[in-house]
């Protein structure tokens, strides 16, 4: 067995959430016992609450909203009075019939392929902490802290339309309006900023703990 360091939790200290203090906690918290800042009044806790379950629930909801997201309208162009209603991948076909790549790249990346892989990650981190895995624990520590971190870019898309629907109306000549597609897909960013949030990375290193118990 590796040689472990000690860890805040087995020398009974608490990191204050809101003042950063390091409290003493003697005896050893017990897994439902509160603990307050002596600084403060914070309550302290060694892990987030119910991170798992919170992380859980926040993910399942943003998968179930993906599919609205997809299926219903993001938004409609209407020019001359005309305007059919674009999905998001109808709008990236309709942008690369334009000769618009690069937006058409931006608009695949953004909000097709980092909320999937997002959703993904946060996933398979939510699973190998559940299955007790030992498996490149530094990676995936890697792995929550690019998902904690993309998240807000999805938001470029939902920025793009403002953008867009902004300028169009300037002109006069055609119309862009947000459709429910583009509140679904908002939430979906939202929701997942949340579970990565909830999310508690120090339950990742647990597992190294429990091993040099048993
Ligand atoms: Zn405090």
């Amino acid at each position: 067995m590796s040689s472990l360091a000690l860890t805040a939790a087995r020398a009974s200290l608490l990191s204050c959430h809101m003042c950063h203090r390091l409290n003493t906690s003697s005896p050893p918290l017990s897994a439902d016992s509160t603990v307050c800042c002596s600084r403060c009044g914070m309550e302290l806790h060694s892990r987030k609450p119910n991170s798992l379950a919170r992380a859980w629930a926040l993910t399942l909801a943003a998968m179930i909203l993906y599919v609205p997201a997809n299926i219903l309208p993001i938004m409609t162009v209407i020019s001359w009075g005309e305007g059919e209603p674009d999905t998001i991948l109808s709008g990236v076909i309709a942008l690369i019939e334009a000769d618009m790549l690069p937006i058409a790249a931006l608009v695949f990346f953004a909000s097709i392929t980092v909320p999937v892989l997002k959703l993904l990650s946060i996933i398979y981190l939510l699973l190998s902490v559940q299955t007790h895995s030992t498996w490149r624990l530094k990676d995936r520590t890697t792995l929550y802290r690019l998902t904690e971190g993309i998240g807000r870019w999805s938001m470029i898309d939902i920025f793009m339309i403002s953008i867009l629907a902004a300028l169009v109306k300037l002109e006069a000549i055609a119309t862009i309006e947000a459709g429910p597609g583009a509140v679904c897909f908002a939430a979906v960013v939202v929701l997942t900023m949340f579970a990565a949030e909830s999310f508690d990375p120090r339950l990742i290193w647990d597992v190294t703990e429990q091993a040099s118990h048993d």
